[in-house]
């Protein structure tokens, strides 16, 4: 007898509809799947196995033959164990199979018959729900994230055997999703830092046109503190780009039990982190730190620790804000449209330039190790802002700072006009106008064009510093509510571009 159970894989965040095609006939004992399919899920036969033992039914004899289809598309992970056993246990009449046709299903199966969590379960709800498949059997710890999706009915079951009883009964109504609001942690606030105006200001540029920004100065001058700080002054995420990390989450198995992710990801990968932690792949082509930071802030602390090689590779992916990982077992796109804030010490000791301490550090030294970052690299940083120590007298006079949601406020209304200016474009922000947006929205009064002029000679600019420049000063001229970039607009963000050209050559 040969039966069809719906179920679905995923390929980077998207997923694809596969059909399990089970049929048993007479012969020696085996059991075979076929279709294109790695090594997990041909280990899936032991598990199936086990389970359906364990869970008190029968194990056929005879020839098990498995067909995941399509069979040209590559299928990974251990979710097919449930259509596959639920399909042997339908081809042998063992659990009633009235309308099966209308469920999906998904699921890992321990020996003992417990379904478990599996990675991609929200990217294959939402294929389900695109080819009209609404309902979905999968293990209760998917439950949160797949009942996310309007419309989605959801049964979630701890193992097998509660599985059969709904199938012979169907005596359970679809999941109801908690609702919960997720509270931050750790909650933290920029009304905690005293000081540190001008850095707070070029912080809150940069959250305004999401640009790149790099903190510069001595260690202990709280350039870690301001960094965690800046998802408190980013916008909320809307729907859409919460379901989209909540998707990247998804299929890299950090989504935890929680269901939609509602805050902006920070995301602050250690120095010794190699490529593909970074940028994603490895056997399983996983997202890596740049997709779990989309939509929000990726940090790395002390840039210049981290190996030249693993800095340079994020040359691509800040440009294209996305990242194709190739391999031998396929290809895929991850989205990585994150914010880059880097920290920086001026020299290896750390202090030159410090009011407090003395470098220790030759010119050569100082100079090999800004040389790591290369010229195309920070020709992709749009701002660049040094902190400094504060005195005790400055901690003593200023007894208040200006709180998160004051800053946020201002940004969001700086987003706003962004939001509007691009809204026949795919793009939401200044930093990522293409050059003909560039000229379109930057026009350069005389005035400024003649400043522009001077310093572009003086500090020899590239060409894409030159448009840096340009993006910069529309995000300040939207801060302060100015229809076209005005002098003292694109001053400063000749401010923030010339530290660059100062500190690092
Ligand atoms: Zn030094």
């Amino acid at each position: 007898m040969t039966v069809k159970i719906k179920s679905a894989g995923f390929t980077g965040i998207k997923g694809t509809l596969i059909t399990v095609e089970l049929d048993i006939s007479r012969g020696l004992p085996s059991f075979n799947i076929v279709g294109l399919v790695d090594t997990s899920v041909k280990e899936s036969k032991e598990r199936v196995r086990s389970a359906i033992i364990n869970s008190g039914f029968e194990f056929p004899m005879g020839r098990i033959t498995v067909n995941l289809a399509p069979a040209d598309l590559r299928k990974d992970g251990s979710l097919f164990d449930l259509p596959i056993a639920i399909g042997i246990l339908a081809a042998t009449e063992q659990i009633n199979c009235l309308d099966i046709e209308k469920f999906l299903f998904m699921g890992e199966l321990s020996l003992s018959g417990e379904l478990v969590k599996v990675n991609g379960a929200l990217p294959i709800v939402i294929e389900g729900i695109h080819n009209n498949i609404s309902n979905f059997i999968v293990p209760i710890a998917n439950s949160e994230e797949c009942s996310i999706i309007k419309n989605s009915n959801v049964f979630p079951f701890d193992n097998l055997t509660q599985l059969s009883y709904f199938l012979k009964y169907r005596d359970m109504l679809p999941y109801k999703p908690k609702n919960y609001k997720s509270i931050s942690i750790e909650p933290i606030d920029f009304d905690e830092i005293l000081g540190q105006d001008s850095c707070k200001r070029a912080v809150e540029v940069a959250a305004a046109g999401s640009h790149n920004i790099i903190l510069y100065g001595s260690p202990g001058s709280g350039k870690t503190m301001i960094a965690k700080r800046i998802p408190s002054i980013l916008p909320d995420l809307d729907y859409d780009e919460s379901l989209e990390v909540t998707k990247i989450y998804s299929v890299s198995g950090n989504l935890g039990k929680d269901g939609l992710i509602t805050q902006r990801p920070f995301r602050n990968p250690h120095h010794t982190s190699s490529q593909i932690s970074l940028v994603g792949g490895g056997s399983k082509l996983l997202p890596g730190e740049i997709s779990l930071a989309h939509n929000g802030v990726l940090y790395l602390d002390e840039l210049l620790e981290f190996k030249r090689n693993v800095i340079e590779v994020l040359r691509q992916p800040l440009e294209d804000r996305s990242i194709k990982i190739s391999k031998y077992c396929g290809n895929v796109v991850y989205p990585a449209n994150f914010m880059l804030v880097a920290s920086l010490n001026p020299c290896p000791c750390g202090f030159w330039g410090s009011k407090e301490k003395s470098c220790t550090c030759t010119e050569h030294e100082r100079k090999r190790y800004m040389n790591k970052l290369s010229g195309p690299f920070m020709d992709r940083i749009d701002i660049f802002t040094s902190i400094q120590n504060i005195s005790y007298d400055e901690i003593n006079i200023r007894k208040t700072a200006e709180s998160s949601s004051t800053i946020k406020e201002r940004v969001e209304k700086a987003r706003k006009i962004q939001k509007l200016r691009f809204k026949n474009y795919n793009l939401s922000c200044n930093s990522e106008m293409t050059p003909g947006l560039v000229k379109k929205h930057c026009k350069l009064t005389s005035q400024c064009s003649e400043m522009m002029e001077k310093v572009y000679n003086k500090f020899h600019f590239s060409v894409r510093a030159y448009m840096k420049i340009l993006k910069v000063s529309r995000t300040i001229a939207d801060l302060n509510e100015h229809k076209n970039i005005e002098t003292n607009d694109l001053l400063e963000a000749i401010q923030y571009r010339k530290l660059i050209n100062e500190e690092i050559s």
